[in-house]
């Protein structure tokens, strides 16, 4: 599928060049960027707008999509909320998390992101029996990405226990193999795909073991695939793993070999100064989730402290309260004023970078989030004449799409040079609002 794409302006990892060219070669890759070409050339696609390298969501669980709008009725905290997260759990199948998946990726594809990281733990039937096919579920995951134009890494998570020496409840059975060698074999099982690659996760260290977290590192290890992890969301965590064994969860997966450069700690909220530099240290990513954090009520991470550090910065949408990769960069950003009273923390061109590079390596796609010769031709559009973006000069257009616009305003999505999304219109799903509503609805039994 040999094709030019022309941007108006286009998102060079550093400044924003205004009329590129970018040819893509047959497989699907940048072959070359042209600069200085002030028109689109013959038979070339107009991106009309900011083109940025596509968005990364590192970090989602795609069945929270159907907890919109429920969970913001009452007081609570993130415990409660989980208890009527658990209840959409109970009822999944691989059939409607197929469907409801496929809406929400769309959702994605429209919001501009091209490569989702599936937190994935839903492995079995309710009361943990196995599936004919054990990986029916993640395979409905993989599938729904296909159908709605975007790439996974699915992250097949262990999940064994529910607190430190406690086994599953009821809900989390279906989360269970049992034990972490059962966990790897199941996983292994998993294929990539051109779209799809396969990584490892640790849930927790309240969900696996400690003397069970070295098998799913090895496993992680052997594949060089990413290893990702929930990691101090709650200060409740904290304390549990105090009282079980005399450590923070940081130190607690630094001893068992889970952190290392292809590691992401996702939110990594509360830390003493000790974990900052040990994950620092090790070059674990960092995937904060800001849009979660606050609607869980959980705190802010020591984001800036974690970079200092030695830690890249991913970023994901987690809970899906909304699906906004701009809105979690700015939100990364305008935290740290609030906490600080200080501005300027990141350049939007580092907050694009989590968006899109760094993103990208959390999920195992190096080679993708730049718009460079050989790199994945992933590009996402962000419209610069809508009500929210336009009047700003276009040289501060990588500050306009971080700091005004939203997802309403991407434009185009481009995955492997096939446009998914065109002129705000998926062109894979034909209504994304409707498949929304109703695989949310079948879930209501
Ligand atoms: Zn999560």
């Amino acid at each position: 599928m040999q094709v030019t794409y022309w941007a108006e302006h286009a998102w060079l990892g550093t400044h924003v060049e205004p009329g590129v060219a970018i040819d893509v070669t047959a497989e699907g890759r940048i072959g070359a960027v042209r600069t200085d070409v002030p028109a689109p050339p013959p038979g070339a696609v107009a991106l009309r707008g900011l083109t940025l390298p596509g968005l990364a969501n590192a970090h989602s669980h795609a069945f929270h999509r159907a907890l919109r709008g429920r969970t913001q009725v009452g007081s609570g905290t993130f415990w409660t909320w989980r208890d009527v997260m658990y209840g959409v759990a109970d009822r999944l199948t691989p059939e409607s998390y197929h469907a409801l998946a496929r809406a929400t990726y769309a959702e994605m594809a429209l919001a501009g992101i091209t490569c989702v990281g599936e937190f994935h733990y839903l492995h079995h039937a309710p009361g943990g029996t196995r599936y004919a096919d054990p990986n029916a579920m993640g395979e409905a995951l993989i599938a729904a990405a296909a159908d709605a134009g975007i790439r996974i890494t699915l992250l097949d998570t262990a999940y064994l226990s529910a607190g430190f020496g406690e086994p599953p409840n009821r809900h989390q059975l279906r989360f269970s193999d049992g034990t972490a060698d059962a966990w790897a074999e199941r996983a292994a099982a998993l294929k990539p795909a051109g779209h799809a690659r396969i990584g490892a996760a640790v849930h927790s260290v309240r969900a696996v073991p400690a003397g069970q977290l070295a098998t799913v590192a090895d496993w992680a290890k052997d594949r060089e695939a990413p290893l990702h992890v929930h990691l101090s969301e709650q200060t409740a965590e904290n304390d549990a793993c105090l009282a079980a064994h005399g450590c923070t969860p940081t130190r607690l997966l630094a001893d068992h070999g889970v952190l290392g450069p292809r590691t992401s700690a996702v939110h990594a909220t509360h830390l003493t100064d000790d974990d900052i530099a040990l994950l620092g240290g090790a070059g674990s990513t960092i995937c904060m989730c800001p849009t979660t954090e606050r609607d869980l009520a959980d705190g802010i991470g020591p984001a800036v402290r974690l970079q200092q550090a030695g830690s890249p910065l991913s970023l994901g949408s987690d809970s899906h309260a909304v699906i906004d990769l701009l809105e979690e960069a700015r939100a990364m950003e305008l935290d740290e004023r609030l906490r600080t009273r200080t501005r300027g923390h990141w350049t939007a061109a580092a907050l694009l970078r989590a968006a899109t590079a760094d993103g990208h390596a959390s999920l195992g796609w190096d080679d993708a989030g730049r718009i460079a010769p050989g790199a994945l031709a992933d590009l996402t559009t962000v419209a610069l004449d809508s009500v929210r973006t336009a009047g700003p000069d276009p040289l501060h257009a990588a500050e306009t799409a971080v700091f005004a616009a939203t997802g309403a305003d991407v434009r185009h999505t481009v995955v492997g040079g096939r446009h998914v999304v065109r002129d705000g219109v998926h062109l894979l799903v034909p209504d994304v609002p409707q498949a929304l509503a109703d695989s949310i609805a079948a879930l209501r039994g």
